[in-house]
């Protein structure tokens, strides 16, 4: 009997820069089985203890340009000055290895890969307020006053951008956040399968749609107010 390919399920996770993305992610890779994270290509140098391979392919520009140029790329697009994109190649690979892919990609790519996969699953992860988000850049000690000033600015760009996402996790307690992504990722691959759920995999559906945008409405409104205060409100 011929076994269908697997198709693999796509998740795309997008965030402001500060909120706790990476550190989600690598929690999730640990506690999820079977889910591949798509190493992007990047013009950027490496940071801190950043090597070649594991959190990026780190090339030149003149190498990027010639990936794109050969059509090598799924998405890429410019953030902060930079080169970024996702290699065809790691959704084949994904698809071999019978196994779903984590995109970790910026609101540009997160348009492109949606029109490409409209099925992909996207979750948008934001801080609980602008405050927050700068005391988490501040803490991670990474850059310099200026550059941080620089992703606030973006921030409240990227952050009007939540509509085109299913689910929005707002990171405030970590240990819960991590629980939430866990479970949206397992819900959405229960969901697909299609068979009856058991209480056990319902519950896991219902925790993951907590962090559905009509659920998320009230406080996604005051987030949203702390980047861009309402006038009159004297917090600008
Ligand atoms: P991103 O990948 O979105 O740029 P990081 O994962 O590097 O963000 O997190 C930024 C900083 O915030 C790090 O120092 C990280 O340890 C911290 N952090 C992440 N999530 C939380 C959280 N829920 N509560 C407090 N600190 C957090
Ligand atoms: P950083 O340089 O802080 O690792 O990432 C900066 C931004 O680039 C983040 O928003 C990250 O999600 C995004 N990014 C990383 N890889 C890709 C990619 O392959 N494509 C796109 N479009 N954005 C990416």
């Amino acid at each position: 009997m011929n076994v269908p390919p697997h198709k693999p399920l796509v998740y795309i996770i997008s965030a402001p820069s500060g909120s706790g993305k990476s550190t989600l992610v690598n929690e999730l890779l640990k506690k999820v089985s079977d889910l591949e994270f798509s190493i992007s290509y990047t013009t950027r140098s490496p940071r801190g203890s950043e090597t070649n391979g594991r959190q990026y392919f780190f090339v030149s520009r003149a190498e990027f340009e010639k990936m794109i140029a050969e059509d090598a790329f799924l998405e890429h697009a410019e953030v902060f000055g930079n080169y970024y994109g996702t290699a065809r190649c790691f959704l084949q690979k994904a698809e071999e290895h019978g196994r779903d892919l984590l995109l970790d990609i910026d609101v540009q790519g997160a348009k492109q890969i949606q029109d490409k996969v409209p099925k992909a699953t996207s979750i948008f992860i934001l801080p609980p307020n602008r405050k927050i988000l700068e005391e988490r850049l501040r803490k991670r000690s990474e850059d310099a006053d200026e550059v941080i000033e620089r992703r606030l600015d973006k921030a409240t760009s990227e952050i009007a951008n939540y509509t085109r996402y299913n689910y929005i996790l707002i990171n405030d307690q970590l240990e819960d956040s991590i629980k939430l992504l866990r479970a949206i990722v397992r819900g959405e691959r229960l969901v697909r399968a299609g068979h009856p759920l058991s209480e056990e995999e319902k519950k896991v559906v219902a925790l993951g749609d907590c962090c559905r945008l009509a659920n998320v409405r009230d406080r996604l409104k005051q987030i949203l107010d702390s980047f861009n205060p309402p006038a009159g409100s004297g917090t600008a």
